[in-house]
Protein backbone atom coordinates (compact mmCIF):
# COMPACT_ATOMS: atom_id res chain seq x y z
CA UNK A 1 0.00 0.00 0.00
CA UNK A 2 1.31 3.01 -0.84
CA UNK A 3 0.96 6.35 1.59
CA UNK A 4 -0.97 9.41 0.07
CA UNK A 5 1.12 12.54 0.09
CA UNK A 6 0.05 15.06 2.72
CA UNK A 7 -2.59 17.03 1.88
CA UNK A 8 -3.94 20.47 3.86
CA UNK A 9 -6.66 21.91 2.51
CA UNK A 10 -5.72 26.26 2.62
CA UNK A 11 -7.87 27.59 5.16
CA UNK A 12 -5.75 25.15 7.82
CA UNK A 13 -2.81 26.57 9.15
CA UNK A 14 -0.24 24.48 7.24
CA UNK A 15 2.21 24.11 10.68
CA UNK A 16 5.03 22.00 10.78
CA UNK A 17 3.33 19.82 13.25
CA UNK A 18 0.46 19.17 11.39
CA UNK A 19 2.43 18.17 8.80
CA UNK A 20 4.93 16.07 10.60
CA UNK A 21 1.90 14.50 12.48
CA UNK A 22 -0.29 13.55 9.02
CA UNK A 23 2.45 12.25 7.06
CA UNK A 24 3.88 9.49 10.63
CA UNK A 25 -0.13 8.78 10.77
CA UNK A 26 -0.34 8.42 6.75
CA UNK A 27 2.99 5.94 7.56
CA UNK A 28 1.54 4.23 10.50
CA UNK A 29 -1.92 3.21 8.32
CA UNK A 30 -0.41 2.10 5.73
CA UNK A 31 2.18 0.17 7.62
CA UNK A 32 -1.30 -1.70 8.92
CA UNK A 33 -3.33 -2.20 6.01
CA UNK A 34 -5.69 0.45 7.45
CA UNK A 35 -7.41 3.35 5.19
CA UNK A 36 -6.82 6.54 6.29
CA UNK A 37 -9.64 7.78 4.45
CA UNK A 38 -10.08 12.02 3.78
CA UNK A 39 -12.35 11.92 6.51
CA UNK A 40 -10.60 9.93 8.93
CA UNK A 41 -7.47 12.37 8.36
CA UNK A 42 -9.56 15.35 8.20
CA UNK A 43 -11.57 14.78 11.55
CA UNK A 44 -7.33 13.68 13.31
CA UNK A 45 -6.38 17.53 11.39
CA UNK A 46 -8.77 18.98 13.14
CA UNK A 47 -7.91 17.33 16.46
CA UNK A 48 -3.90 18.53 16.30
CA UNK A 49 -4.41 21.59 15.24
CA UNK A 50 -7.07 22.59 18.33
CA UNK A 51 -4.74 23.59 21.23
CA UNK A 52 -7.24 21.55 23.54
CA UNK A 53 -9.29 18.67 23.73
CA UNK A 54 -11.91 18.97 21.41
CA UNK A 55 -15.45 17.00 21.71
CA UNK A 56 -17.43 15.80 18.79
CA UNK A 57 -19.92 18.78 18.45
CA UNK A 58 -16.77 21.09 17.98
CA UNK A 59 -15.56 18.82 15.76
CA UNK A 60 -18.68 18.98 13.16
CA UNK A 61 -18.27 22.56 13.27
CA UNK A 62 -14.78 22.39 12.54
CA UNK A 63 -15.33 20.28 9.25
CA UNK A 64 -18.15 21.65 8.05
CA UNK A 65 -16.62 24.44 6.29
CA UNK A 66 -14.38 21.35 4.48
CA UNK A 67 -17.26 19.39 3.87
CA UNK A 68 -20.71 20.67 4.67
CA UNK A 69 -22.63 18.83 7.75
CA UNK A 70 -21.24 15.68 8.15
CA UNK A 71 -23.75 13.23 10.05
CA UNK A 72 -22.90 12.78 13.94
CA UNK A 73 -22.69 9.19 13.45
CA UNK A 74 -20.14 9.62 10.77
CA UNK A 75 -17.45 11.69 13.13
CA UNK A 76 -17.77 9.08 15.74
CA UNK A 77 -17.13 6.01 13.75
CA UNK A 78 -13.71 8.18 12.26
CA UNK A 79 -13.10 9.26 16.06
CA UNK A 80 -13.07 5.23 17.41
CA UNK A 81 -11.08 4.64 14.37
CA UNK A 82 -8.44 7.16 15.04
CA UNK A 83 -8.83 5.95 18.71
CA UNK A 84 -8.34 2.26 18.66
CA UNK A 85 -5.26 2.63 16.17
CA UNK A 86 -3.87 5.32 18.85
CA UNK A 87 -3.62 8.63 16.68
CA UNK A 88 -5.59 9.88 19.65
CA UNK A 89 -6.99 9.72 22.90
CA UNK A 90 -10.27 10.06 24.48
CA UNK A 91 -9.96 12.46 27.83
CA UNK A 92 -13.11 10.52 29.46
CA UNK A 93 -13.69 13.47 31.92
CA UNK A 94 -14.38 15.63 29.47
CA UNK A 95 -15.59 13.50 26.81
CA UNK A 96 -13.24 15.05 24.37
CA UNK A 97 -10.30 14.04 22.03
CA UNK A 98 -6.30 14.93 21.86
CA UNK A 99 -4.00 14.04 19.15
CA UNK A 100 -1.28 11.37 20.88
CA UNK A 101 2.20 12.63 21.48
CA UNK A 102 3.45 9.11 20.51
CA UNK A 103 1.07 7.51 18.07
CA UNK A 104 2.68 4.56 16.74
CA UNK A 105 3.91 3.26 20.71
CA UNK A 106 1.99 1.70 22.67
CA UNK A 107 1.62 3.03 25.65
CA UNK A 108 -0.75 3.85 28.69
CA UNK A 109 -2.46 7.36 28.59
CA UNK A 110 -1.83 9.88 31.40
CA UNK A 111 -2.68 13.45 31.18
CA UNK A 112 -2.23 16.31 32.91
CA UNK A 113 -5.45 18.99 32.54
CA UNK A 114 -6.32 21.98 33.67
CA UNK A 115 -8.80 22.98 35.45
CA UNK A 116 -9.06 26.78 34.55
CA UNK A 117 -7.92 27.03 30.84
CA UNK A 118 -8.19 23.43 29.41
CA UNK A 119 -4.83 22.80 28.92
CA UNK A 120 -3.88 19.16 28.41
CA UNK A 121 -0.86 17.50 28.60
CA UNK A 122 0.33 13.71 27.60
CA UNK A 123 2.68 12.33 29.69
CA UNK A 124 5.23 9.57 28.08
CA UNK A 125 6.57 6.50 29.94
CA UNK A 126 4.53 4.63 32.27
CA UNK A 127 5.57 6.34 35.39
CA UNK A 128 2.05 6.81 36.85
CA UNK A 129 0.69 3.81 35.51
CA UNK A 130 2.85 1.40 37.45
CA UNK A 131 1.81 1.76 41.00
CA UNK A 132 -1.99 0.87 40.27
CA UNK A 133 -0.90 -1.92 37.61
CA UNK A 134 0.76 -3.53 40.89
CA UNK A 135 -1.65 -3.03 43.26
CA UNK A 136 -4.33 -4.68 40.31
CA UNK A 137 -2.00 -7.76 39.81
CA UNK A 138 -2.29 -7.99 43.72
CA UNK A 139 -5.81 -8.37 43.62
CA UNK A 140 -5.93 -10.81 40.57
CA UNK A 141 -7.29 -8.26 38.36
CA UNK A 142 -5.89 -8.32 34.56
CA UNK A 143 -6.17 -4.37 33.28
CA UNK A 144 -7.26 -4.14 29.77
CA UNK A 145 -7.62 -0.51 29.22
CA UNK A 146 -6.01 2.34 31.78
CA UNK A 147 -6.71 5.84 32.01
CA UNK A 148 -4.92 8.04 34.59
CA UNK A 149 -6.41 11.77 34.17
CA UNK A 150 -4.83 14.68 36.84
CA UNK A 151 -7.21 17.73 37.15
CA UNK A 152 -5.35 20.89 38.69
CA UNK A 153 -4.02 24.17 37.45
CA UNK A 154 -1.20 24.02 34.82
CA UNK A 155 1.96 26.16 34.93
CA UNK A 156 0.47 29.20 33.26
CA UNK A 157 -3.05 29.47 35.24
CA UNK A 158 -0.43 28.91 38.43
CA UNK A 159 1.58 31.62 37.79
CA UNK A 160 -1.14 33.69 36.79
CA UNK A 161 -3.02 32.96 40.22
CA UNK A 162 -0.27 34.27 41.83
CA UNK A 163 -0.47 37.57 40.53
CA UNK A 164 2.51 37.43 37.67
CA UNK A 165 1.00 39.71 35.03
CA UNK A 166 -0.09 37.53 31.77
CA UNK A 167 2.63 36.78 29.13
ZN1 LIG B 1 -0.51 8.86 23.54
ZN1 LIG C 1 -4.18 26.46 32.76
Amino acid sequence: MIATPVHVSSDEPLDARLSTRLANADALAAERGVALTPLRRQVYAAIVVSDRPIGAYDLLSALEPQRGRVPPTTVYRALDFLVEQGFVHRIESKNAFVACCDAGRPHQSQFLICDTCGATVEIAGSALAAPSAEASSAHGFEVHRQVVELSGLCAACRAHANGAPLS
